[in-house]
């Protein structure tokens, strides 16, 4: 006997509910950025391909030393693989469990959590881009870059800038790996830019939505992509408004 296929709504919950599915995930890596920051490498147990779109972000979820459940958002910092790894770019929050929870955590150490949840993902048809990121914003912009330069199909006829803003140098998280990128791809374009500069950099200087017109110049058929705490975002979403960009070519992401 035939067994019923389910109805396309029902699809649609199937998967919605397979997000709320708690998974274990194995620490294979944790790499100093820098002194606040981590680059956590996982291993989700129990699958050989953990599904998700770059730009997403995980629910994870531990009990503090006081018996209370907590949960917290971490954006996927690495483009999907065939293997189940996934990585965060984790920064410690002053008196936050979670994010101090997260970055102490040793080699084989295991976590919970539930997703892949969001939808800042990249938007078809893919236009020109301007990715724009301050501190561990940069981290679904790494996942999204890397999946998208891998495949010269998906790319090509496109041009991408990372507006990558921080304080120091020191704080420019995986910049050898996108300056590498630049290298590789001629129309991948890194713009680091350091709001407390030494004599010695040569770079952009301030912060982000100084360098955003110079970019975008008159255009407004782009895409701009923007990720990181609230002030920086909305000083952003606001400039490209007064350049006359329609609200729906500004997709956001904001984490406080
Ligand atoms: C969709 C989404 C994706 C996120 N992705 C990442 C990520 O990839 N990497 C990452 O490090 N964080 C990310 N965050 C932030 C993360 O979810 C937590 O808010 C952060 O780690 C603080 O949690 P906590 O439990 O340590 O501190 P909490 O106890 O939540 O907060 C402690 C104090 O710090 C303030 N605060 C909260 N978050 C921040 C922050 N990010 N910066 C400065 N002050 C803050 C709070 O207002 C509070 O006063 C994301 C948030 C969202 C909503």
């Amino acid at each position: 006997m035939q067994r019923a296929r389910p109805a396309p709504a029902d699809y649609h919950l199937i998967s919605v509910m397979a997000n709320f599915k708690t998974f274990e995930a194995r620490v294979v890596r944790s790499i100093p950025l820098s002194d606040f920051t981590k680059h956590l490498e996982l291993e989700v147990e129990g699958v050989n391909h953990f599904g998700y779109v770059p730009g997403q972000w995980l629910s994870v979820k531990a009990v503090t030393p006081d018996g209370e459940e907590m949960t917290r958002a971490y954006s996927i910092a690495s483009p999907p693989t065939d293997n189940g790894h996934v990585a965060f770019c984790l920064n410690r929050v002053e008196e936050g469990f979670m994010s101090n929870y997260l970055c102490g955590l040793e080699d084989g150490a295991t976590i919970s959590f539930q997703g892949p949840f969001g939808d800042f993902t990249l938007r078809p048809p893919l236009r020109d881009t301007l990715f724009i990121a301050t501190g561990t914003g940069v981290a679904p912009f790494r996942s999204m870059l890397h999946w998208l330069l891998a495949n010269k199909e998906r790319h090509q006829d496109h041009e991408f800038w990372l507006l990558f803003g921080a304080r120091t140098e020191e704080d420019l998280y995986y910049k050898k790996e996108f300056q590498e990128l630049e290298t590789k791809h001629p129309n991948f374009h890194f713009l680091p830019t350091l709001s407390r500069a030494p004599e010695t950099w040569k770079g952009l200087h301030g912060y982000v939505q100084e360098h955003v017109g110079e970019i975008v110049g008159m255009r407004s058929d782009m895409h701009a992509y923007i990720c990181g705490l609230d002030k920086m975002v909305k000083a952003n979403r606001d400039l490209l408004k007064t350049l006359g960009w329609d609200r729906t070519s500004i997709r956001y992401e904001k984490y406080d």
